[in-house]
């Protein structure tokens, strides 16, 4: 089969690899859509603080947003048959340690990431080999390019765990990423009266308008903090979603948030931040609350992908087929206003 490897930075090719064999509890799966991550760009770029701590090594089979269809099982597989269209975890539990043996596979501590840290051979490939244990039924409505942004919008669901929505509620999204954009389409879902995004690129926000956002700002022009701040009465916003991993984005989040507010932080930054404003935090009684996905929230998200009307669909700017890829990665400049490319396999 035909998989696409990075053997250092800028430097990547297909080759003709074994074909996994299902085994045991592992499944064979044809890939059918991947998405391409922020993550995956800095693998073939090297710009990655993952590379420079050494947890992501060349030679790396990445990708990890993916869904595929099951083209045969080990003889241990119980709950798939060949047929099923599938996703996974974006990690692959051992099944051999104590947490796994007590079904706990998310507490597994000799997981493999998929096509990241610990390398676990990534979906930008034909075929992947996954564990029953961690995957999952993609719903029936649902389709495969829809099943692919499941992982990226199961870390935009943490932004509201734990805190409470409802129609007077206003949600701030900062960050026109797909992360964010997810954050503006469960905003919504959740019955949020009111969702503000903001970006800098006006064709990005034009996406986040048809996820629901009632207030666009592009913050190139507007004074993004000045605006926010000005909501109830010039108390800012109870809940800030900052999605866009520069340090400023988040110090802008911290300003706009009101008094007693939330802001929650769904970006990796790849570096300690000095200027955090603790005393403001304090002062204000904000609390900042991260979050990168957790377990149950995949299930939930293509639960609502099933039933909820507005479809995430147009977070997906752009289609490449998989023998394109690699020309993709070299040309990346002419996808300038990208949120979510899609690699298509035939
Ligand atoms: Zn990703
Ligand atoms: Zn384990």
């Amino acid at each position: 089969m035909k998989a696409l490897t990075v053997y250092g930075p800028y430097d990547a090719s297909y080759g003709d690899v074994p074909t996994p064999e299902a085994k045991g509890r592992f499944m064979t799966v044809k890939v059918e859509k991947a998405g391409l991550c922020a993550t995956d760009i800095s693998i073939w770029t090297g710009k990655s603080s993952f590379i420079s701590d050494g947890l992501i090594r060349y030679p790396c089979r990445f990708g990890h947003e993916w869904s595929g269809t099951v083209v045969a099982v080990g003889e241990n597989v119980s709950r798939f048959r060949v047929g099923d269209r599938i996703f996974s975890d974006s990690s692959v539990s051992c099944g051999v340690c104590p947490d796994c043996l007590a079904g706990n596979y998310s507490r597994c501590k000799h997981a493999r990431s998929l096509g990241t840290v610990n390398c676990w051979d990534g979906c930008f490939a034909e075929y992947m080999s996954i564990p029953e244990y961690n995957a999952y039924r993609i719903p029936a409505p649902v389709p495969f390019e829809q099943a692919a942004l499941i992982e990226p919008l199961s870390i935009s669901l943490d932004a509201f765990h734990g805190a409470s929505v409802d129609k007077t509620s206003t949600v701030t999204v900062i960050g026109t990423g797909a992360i964010g954009m997810g954050a503006v389409w469960l905003a919504k879902y959740l019955g949020a009266g009111r969702v503000i995004s903001i970006g800098r690129t006006d064709s990005k926000l034009a996406v986040a308008a048809k996820l629901g956002a009632d207030l666009l700002i592009n913050a190139k022009e507007t004074d993004a903090v000045e605006a926010v701040r000005a909501l109830n009465g010039g108390d800012g916003c109870g809940l800030v979603v900052e999605t866009s991993g520069n340090e400023a984005g988040l110090f802008q989040a911290l300003r706009m948030v009101s008094t007693g507010g939330r802001v929650s932080v769904l970006s990796f930054y790849e570096k300690n931040l000095n200027g955090f404003p603790m005393d403001t935090i304090a002062l204000n009684q904000i609390s900042v609350v991260g979050g990168a996905g957790r377990v149950g929230n995949p299930e939930r998200v293509a639960g609502v992908m099933a039933e909820y009307a507005v479809k995430p669909t147009p977070i997906i700017t752009h289609h490449v087929p998989f023998s394109g890829m690699l020309d993709m990665l070299k040309n990346l400049d002419d996808y300038r206003n990208r949120i979510k490319i899609m690699i298509d396999f035939d």
